[in-house]
Protein backbone atom coordinates (compact mmCIF):
# COMPACT_ATOMS: atom_id res chain seq x y z
CA UNK A 1 0.00 0.00 0.00
CA UNK A 2 1.65 3.16 -1.17
CA UNK A 3 2.36 6.18 1.76
CA UNK A 4 -0.37 8.25 0.05
CA UNK A 5 -3.14 5.80 0.27
CA UNK A 6 -2.62 4.88 3.72
CA UNK A 7 -2.63 8.72 4.69
CA UNK A 8 -5.85 9.19 3.22
CA UNK A 9 -7.50 6.05 4.57
CA UNK A 10 -6.18 7.44 7.97
CA UNK A 11 -8.02 10.65 7.12
CA UNK A 12 -11.46 8.77 6.03
CA UNK A 13 -11.06 6.99 9.48
CA UNK A 14 -10.45 10.19 11.60
CA UNK A 15 -13.44 11.76 10.14
CA UNK A 16 -15.31 8.60 10.97
CA UNK A 17 -14.05 8.38 14.40
CA UNK A 18 -14.38 12.72 14.79
CA UNK A 19 -17.30 13.75 12.90
CA UNK A 20 -14.93 16.30 11.85
CA UNK A 21 -11.50 17.10 10.16
CA UNK A 22 -9.16 20.28 10.43
CA UNK A 23 -9.36 22.70 6.96
CA UNK A 24 -6.00 21.36 5.96
CA UNK A 25 -7.23 17.76 6.28
CA UNK A 26 -10.07 18.22 3.98
CA UNK A 27 -7.75 20.27 1.43
CA UNK A 28 -5.68 17.31 1.47
CA UNK A 29 -7.87 14.66 1.12
CA UNK A 30 -9.94 16.24 -1.64
CA UNK A 31 -6.51 17.22 -3.61
CA UNK A 32 -5.27 13.74 -3.31
CA UNK A 33 -7.79 10.72 -3.33
CA UNK A 34 -7.95 8.07 -5.62
CA UNK A 35 -10.43 5.76 -6.47
CA UNK A 36 -9.55 3.41 -4.04
CA UNK A 37 -9.92 6.20 -1.23
CA UNK A 38 -13.52 6.14 -2.86
CA UNK A 39 -13.85 2.62 -2.68
CA UNK A 40 -12.87 2.39 1.25
CA UNK A 41 -15.03 5.49 2.03
CA UNK A 42 -18.06 4.18 0.23
CA UNK A 43 -17.44 0.74 2.25
CA UNK A 44 -17.43 2.93 5.71
CA UNK A 45 -20.39 4.90 4.56
CA UNK A 46 -22.75 2.36 3.21
CA UNK A 47 -22.31 0.51 6.46
CA UNK A 48 -23.13 3.84 8.71
CA UNK A 49 -26.37 3.85 6.23
CA UNK A 50 -27.28 0.35 6.49
CA UNK A 51 -26.93 0.25 10.23
CA UNK A 52 -29.61 3.54 10.70
CA UNK A 53 -32.06 2.57 7.30
CA UNK A 54 -31.36 -1.01 6.83
CA UNK A 55 -31.58 -1.57 2.89
CA UNK A 56 -34.47 0.64 2.54
CA UNK A 57 -34.37 3.66 0.32
CA UNK A 58 -36.79 6.96 1.17
CA UNK A 59 -38.80 8.78 -1.99
CA UNK A 60 -39.85 11.87 -2.45
CA UNK A 61 -42.19 13.00 -5.16
CA UNK A 62 -40.76 16.45 -7.01
CA UNK A 63 -43.04 18.61 -8.61
CA UNK A 64 -41.55 21.28 -10.31
CA UNK A 65 -44.21 24.05 -10.71
CA UNK A 66 -42.55 27.09 -11.86
CA UNK A 67 -39.42 28.19 -14.02
CA UNK A 68 -39.77 31.30 -13.57
CA UNK A 69 -37.04 32.97 -11.55
CA UNK A 70 -35.69 35.82 -10.88
CA UNK A 71 -32.45 35.60 -10.26
CA UNK A 72 -29.72 35.03 -12.89
CA UNK A 73 -27.38 32.27 -11.75
CA UNK A 74 -24.57 31.82 -14.00
CA UNK A 75 -25.14 27.95 -14.36
CA UNK A 76 -29.23 27.54 -14.23
CA UNK A 77 -30.78 27.09 -17.84
CA UNK A 78 -34.25 28.79 -15.55
CA UNK A 79 -32.10 31.83 -15.24
CA UNK A 80 -34.12 34.97 -15.90
CA UNK A 81 -31.58 35.95 -19.34
CA UNK A 82 -32.63 32.83 -20.72
CA UNK A 83 -34.70 34.13 -23.33
CA UNK A 84 -34.67 30.83 -25.15
CA UNK A 85 -37.26 28.80 -24.22
CA UNK A 86 -41.00 28.88 -22.90
CA UNK A 87 -42.22 29.74 -19.12
CA UNK A 88 -44.55 27.86 -17.22
CA UNK A 89 -46.77 28.11 -14.20
CA UNK A 90 -48.47 24.98 -12.43
CA UNK A 91 -52.04 26.07 -10.57
CA UNK A 92 -52.90 24.95 -7.75
CA UNK A 93 -54.79 22.17 -9.30
CA UNK A 94 -52.49 20.90 -11.47
CA UNK A 95 -49.94 20.79 -8.46
CA UNK A 96 -52.70 19.30 -6.04
CA UNK A 97 -53.31 16.68 -9.14
CA UNK A 98 -49.69 15.39 -8.96
CA UNK A 99 -49.63 15.18 -5.67
CA UNK A 100 -52.83 13.21 -5.02
CA UNK A 101 -51.50 10.72 -8.15
CA UNK A 102 -48.07 10.67 -5.90
CA UNK A 103 -50.10 9.75 -3.25
CA UNK A 104 -51.37 7.25 -5.16
CA UNK A 105 -48.22 5.57 -6.20
CA UNK A 106 -46.79 5.69 -2.80
CA UNK A 107 -45.33 8.76 -2.14
CA UNK A 108 -45.66 10.13 1.42
CA UNK A 109 -43.57 13.32 1.08
CA UNK A 110 -43.75 15.83 -2.10
CA UNK A 111 -41.18 18.54 -2.85
CA UNK A 112 -42.55 21.57 -4.46
CA UNK A 113 -39.42 23.44 -6.31
CA UNK A 114 -39.79 26.51 -8.47
CA UNK A 115 -37.48 29.65 -9.61
CA UNK A 116 -38.57 32.37 -7.56
CA UNK A 117 -41.60 33.42 -9.24
CA UNK A 118 -43.03 36.61 -8.06
CA UNK A 119 -46.12 35.15 -8.90
CA UNK A 120 -46.31 32.72 -6.19
CA UNK A 121 -45.75 34.72 -3.06
CA UNK A 122 -45.51 33.26 0.36
CA UNK A 123 -49.14 33.65 1.46
CA UNK A 124 -50.05 31.82 -1.96
CA UNK A 125 -47.68 29.10 -1.77
CA UNK A 126 -49.20 28.90 2.38
CA UNK A 127 -52.35 28.15 1.10
CA UNK A 128 -51.27 25.59 -1.14
CA UNK A 129 -49.68 23.70 1.73
CA UNK A 130 -52.32 24.01 4.00
CA UNK A 131 -55.00 22.09 1.29
CA UNK A 132 -51.96 19.32 0.68
CA UNK A 133 -52.16 19.13 4.61
CA UNK A 134 -55.46 18.67 4.61
CA UNK A 135 -55.78 16.59 1.97
CA UNK A 136 -52.52 14.32 3.25
CA UNK A 137 -51.91 14.46 6.92
CA UNK A 138 -49.76 11.71 6.72
CA UNK A 139 -47.35 13.49 4.38
CA UNK A 140 -44.69 15.83 4.72
CA UNK A 141 -44.15 18.68 2.91
CA UNK A 142 -41.10 19.80 1.19
CA UNK A 143 -40.13 23.18 -0.16
CA UNK A 144 -37.49 24.60 -2.61
CA UNK A 145 -38.54 28.14 -3.39
CA UNK A 146 -35.07 30.19 -2.81
CA UNK A 147 -34.70 32.87 -0.81
CA UNK A 148 -37.47 34.48 1.34
CA UNK A 149 -37.27 36.79 4.07
CA UNK A 150 -37.50 35.08 8.07
CA UNK A 151 -41.03 35.97 8.61
CA UNK A 152 -42.39 34.51 5.17
CA UNK A 153 -40.17 31.31 5.84
CA UNK A 154 -42.29 31.02 9.78
CA UNK A 155 -45.26 31.75 7.50
CA UNK A 156 -44.56 28.38 5.23
CA UNK A 157 -43.59 26.53 8.41
CA UNK A 158 -46.79 27.47 10.47
CA UNK A 159 -48.64 26.43 7.34
CA UNK A 160 -47.37 22.97 7.89
CA UNK A 161 -44.33 22.80 5.56
CA UNK A 162 -41.84 20.36 7.01
CA UNK A 163 -39.03 20.49 4.92
CA UNK A 164 -36.87 23.29 2.90
CA UNK A 165 -34.23 22.84 0.82
CA UNK A 166 -31.93 25.71 0.01
CA UNK A 167 -28.44 24.66 -1.75
CA UNK A 168 -25.55 27.30 0.56
CA UNK A 169 -24.23 26.36 -3.29
CA UNK A 170 -20.66 26.83 -1.74
CA UNK A 171 -19.22 27.81 1.62
CA UNK A 172 -16.64 30.45 -0.05
CA UNK A 173 -18.02 33.85 -0.45
CA UNK A 174 -15.45 34.86 -3.27
CA UNK A 175 -16.18 31.87 -5.17
CA UNK A 176 -20.39 32.31 -4.43
CA UNK A 177 -19.48 35.93 -6.17
CA UNK A 178 -18.09 33.72 -9.58
CA UNK A 179 -21.17 31.76 -9.71
CA UNK A 180 -23.83 34.44 -9.05
CA UNK A 181 -25.05 38.15 -9.86
CA UNK A 182 -22.95 41.19 -7.67
CA UNK A 183 -27.51 41.84 -7.05
CA UNK A 184 -27.06 37.84 -5.10
CA UNK A 185 -25.36 37.29 -1.52
CA UNK A 186 -23.76 34.83 0.01
CA UNK A 187 -24.13 36.06 3.49
CA UNK A 188 -28.23 36.45 2.95
CA UNK A 189 -27.87 33.16 1.44
CA UNK A 190 -26.57 31.61 4.67
CA UNK A 191 -29.00 33.88 6.85
CA UNK A 192 -32.03 32.21 4.96
CA UNK A 193 -30.16 28.76 6.21
CA UNK A 194 -29.56 29.65 9.53
CA UNK A 195 -33.91 31.19 9.55
CA UNK A 196 -34.72 28.46 8.06
CA UNK A 197 -33.25 25.51 11.08
CA UNK A 198 -34.38 28.45 13.69
CA UNK A 199 -37.57 28.40 12.55
CA UNK A 200 -37.79 23.85 13.21
CA UNK A 201 -37.58 23.17 9.31
CA UNK A 202 -35.84 19.81 8.75
CA UNK A 203 -33.46 22.22 6.77
CA UNK A 204 -31.08 20.84 3.62
CA UNK A 205 -28.31 22.47 1.76
CA UNK A 206 -25.85 21.48 -0.77
CA UNK A 207 -23.75 22.11 -3.64
CA UNK A 208 -22.87 21.71 -6.94
CA UNK A 209 -19.87 19.05 -7.61
CA UNK A 210 -17.14 20.66 -9.86
CA UNK A 211 -19.14 23.93 -10.37
CA UNK A 212 -16.54 26.66 -12.08
CA UNK A 213 -14.21 27.74 -10.03
CA UNK A 214 -14.47 24.79 -7.50
CA UNK A 215 -11.00 23.82 -5.92
CA UNK A 216 -10.25 21.37 -3.07
CA UNK A 217 -10.02 24.45 -0.42
CA UNK A 218 -13.86 25.53 -1.21
CA UNK A 219 -14.65 22.17 -0.86
CA UNK A 220 -12.77 21.79 2.04
CA UNK A 221 -14.98 24.96 3.41
CA UNK A 222 -18.53 23.01 1.68
CA UNK A 223 -17.45 19.89 4.56
CA UNK A 224 -17.10 22.30 7.37
CA UNK A 225 -19.72 24.06 6.56
CA UNK A 226 -21.81 20.96 6.64
CA UNK A 227 -20.25 20.16 10.26
CA UNK A 228 -21.00 22.97 11.97
CA UNK A 229 -24.34 23.46 10.45
CA UNK A 230 -25.38 20.05 10.60
CA UNK A 231 -27.99 20.03 8.56
CA UNK A 232 -31.09 17.55 8.21
CA UNK A 233 -30.41 16.89 4.30
CA UNK A 234 -27.50 17.34 1.81
CA UNK A 235 -28.22 17.82 -2.12
CA UNK A 236 -24.97 17.40 -4.10
CA UNK A 237 -24.98 16.68 -7.53
CA UNK A 238 -22.80 17.43 -10.28
CA UNK A 239 -22.72 20.49 -12.13
CA UNK A 240 -23.57 20.31 -15.74
CA UNK A 241 -23.48 23.01 -18.25
CA UNK A 242 -26.34 24.36 -20.24
CA UNK A 243 -26.02 25.62 -23.56
CA UNK A 244 -27.58 28.81 -22.84
CA UNK A 245 -26.04 30.15 -19.83
CA UNK A 246 -22.35 32.11 -19.19
CA UNK A 247 -20.78 28.76 -18.29
CA UNK A 248 -22.14 26.63 -21.32
CA UNK A 249 -18.23 25.52 -22.38
CA UNK A 250 -17.46 24.42 -18.81
CA UNK A 251 -16.86 21.14 -17.62
CA UNK A 252 -19.32 19.00 -16.10
CA UNK A 253 -18.64 18.23 -12.60
CA UNK A 254 -16.97 14.19 -11.84
CA UNK A 255 -19.40 11.28 -11.20
CA UNK A 256 -16.32 9.95 -8.87
CA UNK A 257 -15.52 12.56 -6.99
CA UNK A 258 -19.71 13.45 -6.50
CA UNK A 259 -19.82 9.82 -5.46
CA UNK A 260 -16.31 10.29 -2.57
CA UNK A 261 -18.38 13.33 -1.46
CA UNK A 262 -21.39 11.57 -0.60
CA UNK A 263 -19.83 8.83 1.31
CA UNK A 264 -17.43 11.19 3.05
CA UNK A 265 -21.10 13.21 4.14
CA UNK A 266 -22.51 10.09 5.27
CA UNK A 267 -19.34 9.56 7.24
CA UNK A 268 -19.14 12.71 8.63
CA UNK A 269 -23.02 13.00 9.18
CA UNK A 270 -24.48 9.31 9.66
CA UNK A 271 -28.02 10.15 9.80
CA UNK A 272 -28.50 12.88 7.11
CA UNK A 273 -31.13 12.37 4.43
CA UNK A 274 -28.92 12.27 1.80
CA UNK A 275 -30.34 11.96 -2.09
CA UNK A 276 -28.80 10.66 -5.38
CA UNK A 277 -29.74 12.88 -7.09
CA UNK A 278 -31.31 13.68 -10.58
CA UNK A 279 -28.26 15.32 -11.90
CA UNK A 280 -26.13 12.35 -10.77
CA UNK A 281 -28.68 10.16 -12.80
CA UNK A 282 -28.27 12.48 -15.60
CA UNK A 283 -24.63 12.31 -15.84
CA UNK A 284 -24.82 8.48 -15.73
CA UNK A 285 -27.39 5.97 -15.82
CA UNK A 286 -26.63 3.76 -12.90
CA UNK A 287 -25.80 6.99 -11.28
CA UNK A 288 -28.67 7.08 -8.78
CA UNK A 289 -27.39 3.12 -7.26
CA UNK A 290 -23.75 4.07 -7.45
CA UNK A 291 -25.05 6.84 -5.30
CA UNK A 292 -27.35 4.74 -3.12
CA UNK A 293 -23.85 1.98 -2.93
CA UNK A 294 -21.98 5.48 -2.14
CA UNK A 295 -24.33 6.55 1.34
CA UNK A 296 -27.32 7.75 -0.25
CA UNK A 297 -30.58 7.25 1.04
CA UNK A 298 -33.25 9.55 -0.72
CA UNK A 299 -34.44 9.26 -4.62
CA UNK A 300 -36.71 11.78 -5.68
CA UNK A 301 -38.69 10.62 -8.71
CA UNK A 302 -40.37 13.33 -10.75
CA UNK A 303 -44.33 13.86 -10.65
CA UNK A 304 -44.64 16.64 -12.69
CA UNK A 305 -46.98 16.85 -15.93
CA UNK A 306 -45.12 15.21 -18.78
CA UNK A 307 -45.44 18.36 -20.94
CA UNK A 308 -43.72 20.28 -18.42
CA UNK A 309 -40.84 18.36 -17.70
CA UNK A 310 -38.46 19.54 -20.22
CA UNK A 311 -39.11 23.07 -19.31
CA UNK A 312 -37.45 22.56 -15.63
CA UNK A 313 -34.09 22.38 -18.00
CA UNK A 314 -31.86 23.52 -15.37
CA UNK A 315 -28.89 22.04 -17.10
CA UNK A 316 -28.07 20.03 -20.86
CA UNK A 317 -30.44 16.48 -20.96
CA UNK A 318 -31.81 16.37 -17.65
CA UNK A 319 -33.00 12.78 -17.17
CA UNK A 320 -36.02 11.90 -14.72
CA UNK A 321 -37.03 8.77 -13.02
CA UNK A 322 -40.29 8.43 -13.98
CA UNK A 323 -43.18 6.38 -11.26
CA UNK A 324 -46.60 6.03 -12.73
CA UNK A 325 -47.34 3.21 -10.80
CA UNK A 326 -47.17 1.79 -7.47
CA UNK A 327 -43.46 2.72 -6.30
CA UNK A 328 -43.16 -0.96 -5.16
CA UNK A 329 -44.14 -2.70 -7.83
CA UNK A 330 -42.11 0.55 -9.90
CA UNK A 331 -38.95 0.32 -12.23
CA UNK A 332 -37.46 2.20 -9.79
CA UNK A 333 -38.01 -0.68 -7.08
CA UNK A 334 -36.82 -3.26 -9.60
CA UNK A 335 -33.79 -1.24 -10.21
CA UNK A 336 -32.71 -1.01 -6.74
CA UNK A 337 -33.61 -4.43 -5.99
CA UNK A 338 -30.77 -5.77 -8.25
CA UNK A 339 -28.45 -4.24 -5.70
CA UNK A 340 -30.02 -5.57 -2.93
CA UNK A 341 -32.12 -1.78 -1.66
CA UNK A 342 -35.90 -1.41 -1.27
CA UNK A 343 -38.44 1.57 -1.50
CA UNK A 344 -39.65 2.44 2.14
CA UNK A 345 -43.17 3.68 2.20
CA UNK A 346 -43.30 6.59 4.39
CA UNK A 347 -42.13 10.39 5.02
CA UNK A 348 -38.81 9.39 5.72
CA UNK A 349 -38.25 12.14 7.91
CA UNK A 350 -34.84 13.54 9.15
CA UNK A 351 -34.27 11.00 12.64
CA UNK A 352 -36.20 8.28 11.23
CA UNK A 353 -34.76 4.96 11.55
CA UNK A 354 -36.27 2.20 9.27
CA UNK A 355 -34.27 -1.07 10.64
N1 LIG B 1 -34.89 28.47 -6.74
C1 LIG B 1 -34.59 27.50 -5.72
C2 LIG B 1 -33.25 27.76 -5.10
O1 LIG B 1 -32.60 28.73 -5.45
O2 LIG B 1 -32.84 27.01 -4.21
C3 LIG B 1 -34.71 26.06 -6.18
C4 LIG B 1 -34.46 25.77 -7.62
S1 LIG B 1 -32.74 25.75 -8.08
C5 LIG B 1 -32.87 25.63 -9.81
C6 LIG B 1 -32.25 24.12 -7.53
C7 LIG B 1 -30.77 23.77 -7.63
O3 LIG B 1 -30.45 23.37 -8.95
C8 LIG B 1 -29.77 24.82 -7.32
O4 LIG B 1 -29.61 24.96 -5.94
C9 LIG B 1 -28.51 24.35 -8.04
O5 LIG B 1 -27.56 23.80 -7.16
C10 LIG B 1 -29.05 23.30 -9.02
N2 LIG B 1 -28.61 23.60 -10.39
C11 LIG B 1 -28.90 24.69 -11.13
N3 LIG B 1 -28.23 24.68 -12.29
C12 LIG B 1 -27.50 23.54 -12.31
C13 LIG B 1 -26.58 22.97 -13.25
N4 LIG B 1 -26.26 23.59 -14.37
N5 LIG B 1 -26.02 21.77 -12.94
C14 LIG B 1 -26.34 21.14 -11.81
N6 LIG B 1 -27.19 21.64 -10.87
C15 LIG B 1 -27.76 22.84 -11.12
Amino acid sequence: MNAQKRQNELRIDRLNAEKRLPRKEWTALLSTWDDSDRAYAAGIARGLADARFGHNVFVRGIVEFSNVCRNDCLYCGIRKSNLNFERYRLTEAEIIECCDAGYEYGFRTFVLQSGEDASWPPNRLAALVRTLKTNHPDCAVTLSVGELERDEYQLLFDAGADRYLLRHETADPEHYAKLHMPNQSWERRMQCLRDLKEIGFQTGCGFMVGSPYQTPNTLAKDMEFITEFRPAMIGIGPFIPHCDTPFRDEPAGRVDLTLFLLSLCRILHPDVLLPATTALGTMDPAGREKGVLAGANVIMPNLSPEQVRAKYMLYNNKTAVDVDTHITTSDLQARLRKIGYTIKVSRGDYGETSC
